[in-house]
């Protein structure tokens, strides 16, 4: 991969993970010139497609030339930005919200309430964006440029920090959802619907229960893996639990483990109703397409994915990727956060102008959809979309 800048990683990514139906598109570097390549799983042929070991080196077609011209101008834009932009700014966010964790167990030791909830603000704060924006861009390797170190930053985020296996959240994250995104069967975001609990519940009293359900998932998904493996997610896992209950009763001296338990939990539930909401209102209820019959990546995302806008928490907290940047991000998956904010201006008006949807909405606007339709969006089956004219 040594001829593959770092920045284009997730195009190989995708195609690691574009099993079914070839969607995944990214750009390779060859003696400095860029050259797009689809990986083929099927005999399709067509708009100029030759096909070569496997993978296609092409002559872009009038079709393909959207994504080429849009990821071209995405592409100088990372090129031109400075390795603060690139990475810099999310990993000092993810630093100082690391760096948050030790006032805040000297708070919790407070026997001044008000201090005492400073201290659990603190602690949830720094948590959330840790396991949120740091577990998601880690998954992503958006954190180093070295493979190396991406996977450390993916055991430390994933499974010592947000309680989950790293290789589960990899496969789910990257090789499902964001190759095969509202393609129904594989990226339709249906693990997130439990149909048989009342709209009212799902939405505000279900997700509370996120961070036992997350290590249990998690344990889930060892199966069939090997022991080694098994064996370092457990203890991994085991590390950030036992580590915070400890500095809990250790440093902040809890009395009780009782109380160290229900301030971990109230700690990692802070932001676990937005997230659920969050993973939800981006995708469900979108055009949703067939394995068969996906459409171009660019009409994909563009019609699947849509963006919230800019919230001063959940920018920090969850990152522009997962807020105000989401079509920016499932088109550029591995760009940062910050790269993401910067390249939306760009994008957008691409889309704008090129007449494909930009699709927008407000956080309060969504939650009302999910309530009024919940039926329809979270318990029967989505109706796949076909785009006629854009294939
Ligand atoms: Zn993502």
């Amino acid at each position: 991969m040594q001829s593959v800048p770092e920045e284009w990683r997730e195009g190989r990514d995708e195609r690691e993970g574009g099993g079914a139906g070839g969607g995944g598109e990214g750009m390779h570097a060859k003696n400095g010139e860029m050259l797009v390549k689809r990986r083929v799983d099927s005999e399709e042929m067509n708009g100029g497609w030759k096909k070569k070991n496997g993978v296609e080196e092409v002559e872009v077609s009038e079709k393909e030339s959207l994504m080429m011209e849009l990821t071209r101008m995405v592409q100088k834009m990372v090129k031109e930005s400075s390795w603060w932009e690139r990475r810099g700014i999310d990993c000092s966010i993810l630093a100082a919200a690391f760096f948050c964790l030790p006032p805040a167990f000297l708070l919790l030791a407070s026997s001044q309430l008000l201090w005492f909830l400073a201290g659990m603000l603190l602690m949830g704060v720094a948590h959330a964006v840790l396991t949120i924006k740091g577990t998601h861009l880690a998954s992503h390797g958006a954190l180093s440029e070295s493979q190396a170190w991406a996977k450390l930053w993916a055991v430390f985020f994933i499974e010592i920090c947000g309680s989950f296996s790293a290789r589960a959240g990899v496969q789910g994250h990257i090789k499902m959802h964001h190759a095969h995104t509202n393609v129904i069967g594989l990226g339709d975001s249906s693990v997130w619907k439990v149909p048989f609990l009342p709209r009212s519940v799902y939405l505000f009293i279900a997700p509370l229960a996120v961070p036992i359900i997350t290590p249990l998932v998690a344990l889930a998904h060892l199966k069939g893996n090997s022991l080694a493996h098994v064996v370092r997610t457990v203890l991994m896992i085991t590390l950030g639990l036992y580590s915070q209950y400890w500095l809990l009763i250790n440093v902040s001296g809890f009395n009780s483990p009782l109380g160290a338990l229900l301030c971990m939990l109230i700690c990692r539930n802070m932001f676990s109703v937005p997230y659920i909401h969050v993973n939800i209102f981006q995708h469900i209820g979108l055009p949703m397409f067939s394995p068969t019959g996906r459409p171009k990546r660019i009409y994909q995302m563009t019609h699947g994915v849509l963006n919230l806008p800019r919230n001063p928490v959940l920018d920090w907290v969850f990152g522009h990727s997962l807020i105000n940047c989401h079509v920016e991000h499932h088109l550029f998956p591995f760009l940062s956060d910050y790269m993401c904010l910067k390249v939306k201006p760009v994008v957008s008006k691409y889309l704008t102008e090129r007449k494909l949807p930009y699709q927008e909405d407000s956080y309060f606007s969504r939650l009302s959809v999910f309530f009024h339709k919940y039926q329809e969006l979270m318990v029967f089956a989505p109706a796949i979309t076909e785009l006629v004219g854009v294939q």
